[in-house]
């Protein structure tokens, strides 16, 4: 086993499901996923996002230190998606890029 201890990666990943809706792509790898009660909201309308990470990742106690980063990234990926009237219901990131999930249009 690795040390897991400070420093090491921990390639903490979390999606934002806008409530409401089902998740457009896959949701990050995890033998259980979990749903924080923080949700983060659009200041401009009453849209609101579940945050879904991998339960183990949650429950690690470097978790809030960790997802700091990536909460401020999905937030404000939020925040700029009110002007598309949130057409994204699905944002994942790991740190890096801001990735969105769209529904396909096909009517
Ligand atoms: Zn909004």
């Amino acid at each position: 086993m690795l040390d897991k201890g400070k420093g090491a990666e921990m390639n903490l990943t979390i999606a934002a499901i806008r409530s409401g809706t089902d998740p457009v792509g896959k949701l990050p790898d995890a033998a259980f996923h979990r749903t924080l009660e923080t949700q983060i909201g659009c200041p401009k309308c009453d849209a609101s996002y579940n945050l879904v990470v991998d339960w183990e990742q949650a429950s690690s106690r470097w978790f809030e230190e960790e997802s700091r980063s990536l909460m401020r990234m999905l937030k404000k990926a939020i925040h700029m998606g009110h002007a598309s009237g949130h057409r994204v219901s699905h944002f994942e990131t790991s740190g890096v890029v801001v990735k969105s999930f769209v529904v396909p249009e096909n009517s």
